[in-house]
């Protein structure tokens, strides 16, 4: 069965379609090439959800479309929704991960806690909509470290570690995969893909 993925970020793609394989060998996973909706949702769902309607408009598929981000707790769920344009318009991972880290300057460790949260929607070609969510919970280191990964991973430490705290910019590809907030939502999503 193909299934349309709604999204054009690479990074997200091959993540998304490991996690996909893993899970849903027999699910073919086809990219959107079609019309970019206007994201002017103010929650992760609502722009999820944008996506995945106009992905199943225009190819006749089931679609799925996920929205994601980093909330940290002492700005008050931000930069949430505004994650890839903290720094302004021009979607600069490192002007965003450094202004972030000027922000928290001054905030103890105690007090850095932030998830990585996703939420996938699915829409199909009969117009059923779903949303679900995952959240990888951390805190936020003082310094970026590690190359891996993309985004906010270099400075976002996942709770849970035994012994040295790494940030995501320092797991393997598999690690993050086998943790993070889309492999979580991802989970969720499973019985409802089951359904298709
Ligand atoms: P979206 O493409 O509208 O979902 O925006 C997601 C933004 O949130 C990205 O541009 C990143 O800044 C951030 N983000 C989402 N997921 C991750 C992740 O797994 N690692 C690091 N940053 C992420």
């Amino acid at each position: 069965m193909r299934v349309v993925l709604a999204t054009h970020n690479p990074h997200k793609v091959s993540e998304f379609a490991q996690i996909v394989a893993r899970t849903r060998p027999d699910l073919e996973i086809v990219g959107y090439d079609g019309p970019e909706p206007v994201e002017d949702g103010v929650t992760f769902a609502e722009n999820a959800l944008i996506k995945a309607r106009a992905a199943a408009e225009h190819t006749g598929l089931a679609a799925l479309a996920d929205d994601s981000g980093i909330c940290v707790d002492v700005l008050g769920g931000s930069p949430g929704v505004f994650s890839a344009y903290w720094a302004g318009q021009k979607k600069d991972a490192q002007a965003n991960l450094d202004l972030l880290l000027d922000q928290l300057a001054d905030i103890a460790d105690h007090h850095r806690t932030a998830q990585f949260v996703s939420t996938i929607a699915l829409v199909t070609p009969g117009g059923d909509e779903h949303v679900v969510a995952g959240r990888w919970p951390g805190r936020l280191a003082h310094a970026a470290s590690g190359s891996g990964g993309f985004g906010y991973d270099p400075i976002f430490v996942p709770d849970g570690q035994e012994g040295e705290q790494r940030s995501v910019g320092e797991f393997s590809a598999e690690e993050k995969q086998s943790q993070s907030h889309r492999a979580r939502a991802f989970d969720a999503l499973i019985p409802l893909l089951k359904t298709l």
